[in-house]
């Protein structure tokens, strides 16, 4: 119970605790309390709500495949992230907000730059400032163990705030500074861009970068700093609210489409849960309390599990197969849906990914990665590369013999 934060504390309020129900798996838990009923609230008065009190994730009613998609990034980051597209009132924000319950721990560096023993070990010791090249060879620590945290970036953010620039506080005593920017600050956090297709394109590109990256250089005038920003970047769209770009998109690893409830069941129990909350909200979060206390050790258990987790061969030839046949040119398909596959194993306890986990992730890699815009340009071109050799057949004869 340690890593559950002090709102989540049974202390906060006298009520009913809700006992352990005793699920196996990740996927299972989730989709248990999803069907629960809210447990009961005692009389609904005003509980005076000005706290900040997330709703709880598992609260959420319905979206498996959103809720997975999350829990697979905070498994595995290297699945590449997470686009969730819908329209407004679907609760996508919601959902992003309310992970804040289930964040693992994670190794965070000391270090203003963000520098950490793995990139030694990784780039040797210049991949470090001095100050923890120094440190290194002392065998202190240059990180501790941390919540990993939700970094949003403000609606207006503009690049200066995104990639960091001068501090204009330090320039006052005549030195040169540079302040850190809101991707230094996401290093090994979770940053959620809401609205990411009405972003400037300069920001965008930025932060896209940096995600690639896992680093970035700022230069100002003759001062010049690299940072750290090794993030899990989820982003939110409407599409009615604009298009993204196709190079924006594919750089997402997972995208979900997120759709308003089906069933007047579930949206009547949304209805309920979301009233509860308005009105009584640290008593709907005790509610949750328990089985967000175990979905969080599932999830740390899932992140310990993940670098045992292997692909074989024939399982990855039927994935490589898929792609094929879908005739998906990026390489990201398949480097997010392996990623995915193995995360869901993880959670799953296993300790390799087997054809049932292609099916759960395969959709959520690989829809909206096909493009029209390639397929036309490749017939078109097959159309004037036939003309071309008809034409040089008929100007310069036959092609030489190879
Ligand atoms: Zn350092």
């Amino acid at each position: 119970m340690t890593n559950i934060p002090p709102a989540f504390s049974p202390e906060t309020q006298p009520g009913p605790v809700p006992q352990p129900v005793g699920v196996r798996s990740l996927r299972e838990l989730i989709e248990h309390v999803a069907g629960r009923g809210l447990g009961p609230l005692g009389d609904l008065g005003d509980a005076g709500v000005a706290e900040a009190l997330p709703f709880p994730f598992l609260a959420i009613v319905g979206q498996l495949e959103m809720k997975l998609a999350l829990l697979l990034a905070l498994v595995n980051p290297a699945v590449g992230g997470v686009l969730l597209i819908g329209p407004r009132g679907a609760g996508k924000t919601t959902a992003v907000r309310s992970l804040v319950d289930l964040l693992p721990q994670s190794p965070r560096s000391l270090c203003y730059y963000g520098c950490t023993a793995e990139d030694i070990e990784t780039g040797g010791i210049d991949a470090v400032c001095p100050d923890c090249a120094r440190k290194y060879a002392q065998g202190e620590p240059l990180t501790r163990s941390d919540r990993v945290r939700l970094v949003e970036l403000p609606l207006n953010a503009r690049l200066e705030d995104v990639v960091g620039g001068l501090d204009e506080r330090a320039a006052v005593h005549e030195r040169i500074r540079l302040r850190r920017g809101i991707l230094a600050q996401a290093d090994r956090n979770l940053l959620y861009v809401d609205e990411v297709n009405l972003l400037t394109d300069e920001v965008v590109d930025a932060i896209l970068d940096a995600a690639a990256q896992g680093i970035y250089t700022v230069r100002r005038g003759p001062v010049s700093a690299t940072y750290r920003a090794r993030f899990v970047l989820i982003g939110s769209m409407n599409p009615e609210e604009g298009k993204l770009r196709p190079q924006i998109m594919d750089r997402f690893g997972l995208r979900v489409i997120v759709r308003g409830l089906a069933s007047p069941q579930d949206r009547l129990e949304a209805y309920r849960r979301v009233q509860a909350y308005l009105t009584q909200p640290r008593q709907v979060v005790l509610d949750y309390n328990l089985d967000s206390a175990q979905a969080l050790a599932d999830i740390q258990a899932a992140r310990d599990q993940l670098p045992k987790v292997i692909l074989s061969n024939p399982v990855a030839d039927l994935g490589l197969a898929l792609v094929q046949q879908l005739k998906i040119d990026s390489l990201r398909a398949e480097i997010t849906m392996f990623e995915a596959a193995r995360a869901y194993a993880a959670i799953d306890g296993r300790d390799e990914v087997i054809p049932t986990d292609l099916w759960e992730v395969a959709p959520m890699a690989l829809r909206l990665r096909r493009s029209t815009f390639m397929a036309d340009f490749f017939t078109q071109q097959g159309v004037e590369e036939a003309e071309l050799a008809t034409i040089m057949n008929q100007f310069l004869g036959k092609p030489p013999e190879k």
